[in-house]
């Protein structure tokens, strides 16, 4: 198996679950960039949508307004 961002060696490995000490599942990881694959993040890229070409957003996705982050002058 090669890796999909860098197309080098992925050797299996044992994941371990950072929610729980205990449970464990098998992944495949990039001897080179250490690229980690499980079965959730193959789930998760099979449903990923494709961005759009021309940039445009779908409509209802703008973001909100930003505000009250505004940068405060720290000069002394
Ligand atoms: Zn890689």
């Amino acid at each position: 198996m090669n890796c999909s961002r860098c197309r080098g060696l992925m050797v299996g490995t044992v994941l371990l679950d950072t929610g729980s000490s205990t449970d464990s599942f098998s992944g495949w990881q990039c001897l080179q960039c250490g690229e980690v694959i499980d079965p959730g993040i193959t789930a998760n890229r099979k449903h990923h949508l494709e961005p759009r070409r021309n940039g445009a957003r779908p409509p209802g996705s703008l973001p909100a307004k930003a505000g009250g982050a505004k940068r405060k002058n720290m000069n002394i």
